[in-house]
């Protein structure tokens, strides 16, 4: 199991009087200057108290949107600086470039406990392309390093990727230690029964989710869009469903390894574009499978049933249309609902769909904050900001 030091695994007096650099991901949907979600703002905020509490002077830096390396008034960080100053209920100081003098000076005014946030990373292209000169002068703002953005984890950026490496003490936040925790014991050693339930889009994307989640369950629930891949791949009617066609291969190599595994969709809400109707086997040709239907919800949930760990990835239709909701509804639901697992979730369109459902976080065991990088974490791949952080 990976494991790295925390901030809350080191001695707390380290932090009175340093500044310390937190790198965090507060990539929110920004609408005419005001926070419209502030669900990743939210997520910070344990290590962002526990820093405050500590005495230290917090540094933060995110990049938001893909300003492409140049200022865009739209994807200004100010206000973030804002809406977290009414979470925190204390002033947030807010430095208008995240290097050079606008940086030093806000950092330079900070007493102990106080926040700044700075602006944009990505204004700058050096963010992206890790470049030496700007992983220096971001370096110059503090003495500690912090990382709490798992969502960017998968890239080699500088603010995650070169930055840490100039510090002698870079830890993870309570954030990116907790979905280390939960999404490493998924990957790695999850309880048993472990059932892992897979949906979403495209098969070619999760491959290596497949794979590694398929050698660690007993059982895989495989729906969306994605299920009608395996289904084609068994030789089964899909009608007009969406279907990886360079997915096939892989999915019938699939089937043949851990078919036993598997369940697989029995039943759809189809539809022509017109009519909306449920059909139990093959589809009919001009018609779309978009949710599957009643009897696979009742067969998810008794295959669920009995588990200790679930681990959730992709919608299991097109929740985002009423009609196809269904099924990613009454799982998410029935998940909530089965207290006798550990659940944990992840996928930037699986929580939007929890959400959706009236559901909220800490009605599961753990909700991923990633998207790529949660999938590339489970498929069992190093993650670059990860890497660099010290072993605990
Ligand atoms: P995540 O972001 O959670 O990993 P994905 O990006 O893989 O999930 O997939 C989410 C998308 O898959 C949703 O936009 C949803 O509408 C779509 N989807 C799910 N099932 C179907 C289906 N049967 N037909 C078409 N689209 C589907
Ligand atoms: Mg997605």
């Amino acid at each position: 199991m990976v494991r790295k030091l925390a901030i809350d695994d080191v001695d707390k007096n380290l932090f009175p009087g340093k500044r310390v650099f937190v790198r965090v991901d507060f990539n929110v949907p920004v609408s005419d200057g005001r926070v419209v979600d502030d669900y990743r703002i939210k997520k910070a905020l344990p290590t962002l108290h526990y820093l405050m509490d500590a005495g230290a002077r917090l540094v933060l830096a995110s990049h938001l949107g893909r300003p492409k390396g140049r200022r865009v008034e739209a994807l200004s960080l100010r206000p973030v600086a804002e809406h977290l100053s009414t979470l925190l209920g204390k002033d947030v100081a807010f430095a208008e470039d995240c290097i050079g003098e606008p940086a030093f000076g806000v950092v330079e005014s900070l007493r102990d406990g106080d926040v700044a946030l700075l602006e944009n990373l990505r204004f700058h292209s050096g963010e992206k392309e890790n470049d030496p000169r700007f992983v220096e002068e971001l370096g110059k703002l503090a003495d500690i390093y912090v990382n709490d953005a798992f969502g960017t984890a998968h890239r080699k950026h500088a603010s995650v990727y070169g930055l840490p490496l100039l510090f002698e003490e870079r830890f993870a936040g309570l954030l990116m230690k907790r979905e280390i925790e939960y999404l490493g014991r998924v990957r790695e050693n999850p309880d048993h029964p472990f059932v892992s339930i897979i949906g979403g889009a495209k098969v070619k994307d999760k491959m290596g989710v497949l794979e590694r989640l398929a050698s660690v369950s007993d059982r895989l629930l495989i729906g969306g869009a994605m299920a009608y891949t395996f289904l084609r791949a068994l030789g089964r009617g899909v009608g007009s469903s969406l279907v990886d066609e360079e997915g096939i291969d892989f999915a019938e190599d699939f089937l043949g390894r851990y078919g036993e595994k598997v369940v697989l969709p029995e039943d759809h809400v189809v539809s022509d574009g017109n009519t909306t109707e449920v059909v139990f086997g093959d589809i009919p040709d001009g018609f779309a499978g978009y949710d599957i239907g009643p009897s696979t919800i009742e067969l998810f949930k008794s295959s669920v049933n009995g588990a200790r760990m679930v681990f959730w990835n992709g919608p299991l239709g097109m929740f985002e249309k009423e009609d196809f909701s269904r099924g990613t509804f009454e799982i998410a639901r029935f998940l909530a609902g089965y207290k006798d697992a550990e659940r944990i979730l992840g996928g930037g369109d699986t929580v939007s769909a929890i959400h959706a459902a009236g559901l909220k976080d800490d009605e599961f065991d753990h909700v991923s904050t990633g998207g790529g990088a949660t999938l590339e974490f489970i498929s069992g791949k190093e993650l670059p900001a990860i890497s660099v952080l010290k072993d605990l």
